[in-house]
């Protein structure tokens, strides 16, 4: 026979988890299944996929960090193109000059994300 224990991410402990009822929108709505938790510890986040407090503050910093190199880079790219006296000549350049930037902001921010 198949086992069908999880192990609780918040206390360690073998279970199956617990079903919790509740009405979605008021008293005229019938009782549903909303949501599950373990029978133990009685933490819904029994399965550990929420991000703590950590992995968001992790996740706005990567996101800030990947704007400002986007700013960054792209401000250093136009600087670049307006001191050789090409700024705003050959348009292509620009654009693929902010779509570099973008792409630079975009790793980095994976980058801090995945760290
Ligand atoms: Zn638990």
């Amino acid at each position: 026979m198949r086992q069908s224990l999880v192990e609780c991410q918040c206390c360690g402990k073998l279970m199956v988890p617990r079903t919790s009822y509740g009405r979605a929108l008021g008293w005229w709505d019938g009782a549903r299944p909303i949501s599950n938790h373990c029978p133990f510890c009685l933490s819904d986040n029994w399965d550990g996929s929420r991000p703590t407090i950590f992995q968001r503050l992790m996740r706005l910093l990567a996101g800030l960090a990947g704007i400002s190199v986007c700013l960054l880079l792209g401000e250093v790219l136009l600087t670049l193109q307006a001191e050789v006296g090409i700024y705003h000549q050959y348009p292509w350049l620009t654009l693929s000059g902010w779509a570099l930037a973008v792409l630079a902001g975009y790793r980095v921010a994976k980058w801090v994300d995945d760290y």
